[in-house]
């Protein structure tokens, strides 16, 4: 009863949004900051012209779980989004954090760290909490690039993925490592990160085409020879998705990207109708939508926890995705 009430104490949905400093390249060109940040709300200032040209003021203004403004450091963030739910990964839930938001606005600079830190607390509940238990932490790393599975921890292998009936996702072949020690997760993790980013920057971007996906996996031994494979207990998934705005790559005049911007379009409105309907039990969910859905299905389903971090630009120029993320964040909780 009492592990229970700490699941039921951690709220379904949480959205949390985080917005970035102006960058360099930014503060040449002027532009200004037009995020206005609280506790929990935000403000854009909007500038918009009149038919004769001259300018007037438009605010917006959005009310999340947390606004964390620019000077939150990465510690911080790892406190409001991820460490509340690391223990409950003990009971039985299953758990994903998403970074949202267009390329440039920080999902891969808030999510880098973010499995590190998990993975510690994690490994501290095994060694003290829950010693001698049976309990093992496994990794695995994958990217969904142009609707395909690729292994990041397995030099990029393509990957299928079949239903067990059992409501459990496989994907075979996936390397699963697992991990006693913070030091080999970490090699794990900047491996992981290499093999995703294909060291070209810019609009083309590959990574901002790409969702990964990160799971931290608690499994048990239940006879304790270890003779039957461990069973999964539960699961913590770290997802840093695919630029928002590439979902809107549908009429670009190369044929690659405007069929990969089309299915990125497709999976962040399956993910929203998923997230939606975490909120009501009975409910259908809405995972066959796309790849990453799919993926995702059996972290959509009992009791899970889903906690979304949208990350924002600060600038006039960013005007149009800041809002179109705000809105998106707005319309998961
Ligand atoms: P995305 O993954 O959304 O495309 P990145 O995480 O790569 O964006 O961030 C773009 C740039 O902005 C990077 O150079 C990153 O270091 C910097 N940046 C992002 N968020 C912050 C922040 N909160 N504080 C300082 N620098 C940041
Ligand atoms: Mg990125």
């Amino acid at each position: 009863p009492a592990d229970k009430e700490k699941v039921n104490s951690v709220a379904k949905i949480k959205v949390v949004v985080r917005k970035r400093p102006l960058n360099k390249k930014e503060l040449a060109k002027n532009e200004k900051d037009i995020i206005e940040t609280l506790s929990n709300s935000l403000v854009v200032h909007e500038t918009k012209l009149k038919v004769d040209l001259t300018e007037y003021l438009e605010k917006h203004e959005f009310v999340f779980d947390a606004v964390l403004n620019e000077e939150v450091s990465n510690d911080e963030v790892y406190r409001e989004t991820v460490e509340p739910i690391v223990p409950i990964i003990f009971q039985r839930t299953k758990a994903t954090c998403f970074a949202y938001g267009q390329t440039g606005s920080g999902k891969t600079y808030t999510m880098k760290p973010l499995p590190l830190r998990a993975s510690r607390d994690i490994l501290r509940l095994m060694h003290h909490s829950y010693r001698n238990q049976g309990f093992q932490l496994f990794v695995s790393f994958f990217e969904i690039y142009g609707g395909k599975l690729y292994d990041l921890l397995g030099d990029r292998k393509k990957l299928c993925m079949r239903e067990d009936g059992k409501q459990q996702v496989c994907i075979v072949g996936l390397q699963e490592y697992t991990v006693s020690d913070v030091e080999t997760i970490k090699e794990l993790i900047e491996k992981g990160n290499a093999t995703r980013s294909t060291g070209t920057t810019g609009a083309n971007e590959e990574s901002s085409r790409s969702h990964a996906i990160l799971q931290l996996a608690i499994k048990r031994s239940v006879d304790g020879n270890g003779s039957k494979p461990p069973r999964l207990v539960g699961k913590l998934s770290f997802i840093d998705l695919a630029g928002s705005e590439r979902g809107a790559d549908t009429t670009d005049n190369d044929k690659q990207t405007r069929m990969e911007g089309a299915e990125i379009n497709k999976s962040l409105l399956a993910l929203k109708e998923c997230i939606r309907a975490l909120d009501n039990d009975q409910g259908h969910i809405p995972f066959r939508g796309s790849k990453l859905t799919e993926v995702l299905r059996d972290s959509f389903m009992g009791n899970s926890r889903t906690v979304m971090i949208s990350c924002i630009s600060p600038s006039s120029g960013s005007c149009e995705h800041t809002l179109n993320t705000l809105r998106y964040a707005d319309r998961v909780k």
